[in-house]
């Protein structure tokens, strides 16, 4: 089954087609970084102007890449939420009209979950079950227990900021640029770990916060105490890394799991990427980098595995804002069987 993939949740305009959802048959991300960096974040209403001119060119060329045409499509998958609610109306709206002109079956996808499913694109492994995905990026840090396809448990999440939205608060204070993520690692590779920074951890649960550690940042550079940048990004980086791995790892255990998969945005930080597999005694799955940022073959993966369960959208299907996690079971429930 090859499924089109339609994503523009936020800031990246991007469509893919996978097949069986394991094989990227076409990959195509147009991103709008240059155009909100200027304003040091995503500007909603330009990233969904910016959407009604991209979207279409990038499926034209999503599909050239792949030599298909859309008579070769056999399904659509589409991002309904969590993101920008006028960003998602593009592509939700985009979506539903080809699969209504072209008689093709859709599902709305949430994000989250599709993020999770890089893991099932990565070439040459296939994640085993039970699995903990850690998902990491501009708006959230979910532990997610993952059974089956479809059958998640949320475990731990964050309390306050993301690690993602941690990581570009960060680079804004120490005035490094955006988006923060790139920019910390980058200054961190000619930094050392030198300053104390909280540890983050919430006693009896695996939740996570971050806040504090920026707070803490933000004293220490008022108070002139960050003499570096980069050994200020170097100590952050640790700092947040080391919350990460650490929640994953007892959460793992404690749930008996044989995977950890790492989705996400910040899953794309070398650091993290190399003290999870470093610690872990389980084994970690970890995607491509391009396949960690948003993307539209995660979301064509993802509704794969939900299309051969039977599960299909109505054409009355809505954008859903801040769709929970939780909500990837219980959105089903809105959609025709
Ligand atoms: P969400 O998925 O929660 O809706 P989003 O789609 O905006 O949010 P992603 O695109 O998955 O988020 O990830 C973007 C985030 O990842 C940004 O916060 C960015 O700073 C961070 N990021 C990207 N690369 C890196 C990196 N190398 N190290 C750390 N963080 C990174
Ligand atoms: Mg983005
Ligand atoms: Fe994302």
């Amino acid at each position: 089954m090859r499924v089109l993939g339609i994503e523009t949740s936020c800031d990246e305009t991007a469509a893919a087609v996978v097949e069986n959802g394991i094989k990227i048959l076409g990959n195509k991300v147009a991103s709008q970084v240059d155009i909100h960096s200027r304003y040091g974040g995503v500007v909603p209403e330009v990233a969904s102007r910016q959407h009604l001119l991209s979207i279409v060119p990038v499926l034209k060329e999503c599909l050239r890449d792949a030599s298909l045409t859309m008579e070769q499509i056999d399904a659509l998958a589409v991002t309904c939420g969590p993101g920008l609610a006028g960003s998602l109306l593009v592509g939700v709206n985009f979506a539903k009209s080809i699969a209504m002109a072209a008689g093709k079956p859709l599902i709305g996808i949430n994000h989250l979950e599709g993020h999770i499913y890089a893991n099932w694109l990565t070439p040459g492994q296939t994640p085993r079950f039970p699995a903990l995905a850690l998902i990491v990026s501009g708006g959230h840090t979910d532990l997610v227990l993952m059974r089956d396809h479809g059958d998640y448990q949320l475990i731990g999440r964050t309390r306050d900021d993301a690690a993602g939205e941690a990581f570009d608060k960060a680079a804004r204070l120490l005035n490094l640029g955006y988006p923060g993520g790139p920019v910390i690692e980058k200054a961190a590779k000619s930094g050392k770990v030198t300053l104390k920074l909280p540890k983050g951890i919430i006693p009896g649960s695996f939740d996570f916060s971050f806040s504090g550690l920026k707070t803490a940042l933000y004293r220490l550079a008022e108070t002139g105490q960050v003499a570096s940048p980069n050994d200020a990004a170097a100590s952050f980086q640790e700092a947040v890394v080391k919350i990460l791995v650490k929640r994953t790892l007892a959460a793992a255990e404690e749930h008996g799991v044989n995977q950890i998969l790492l989705a996400g945005g910040v899953a794309a930080n070398s650091r993290l990427r190399e003290k999870m597999i470093e610690d872990s005694p389980i084994p970690v799955s970890i995607p491509p980098l391009s396949l960690c940022t948003d993307n539209a073959a995660i979301i064509a993966s993802c509704g794969y595995f939900h299309m051969v369960k039977g599960e299909r959208s109505n054409l009355d299907l809505d954008v859903y804002p801040s769709m929970p996690f939780a909500w990837v079971n219980g959105l089903i429930r809105n959609f025709a069987r």
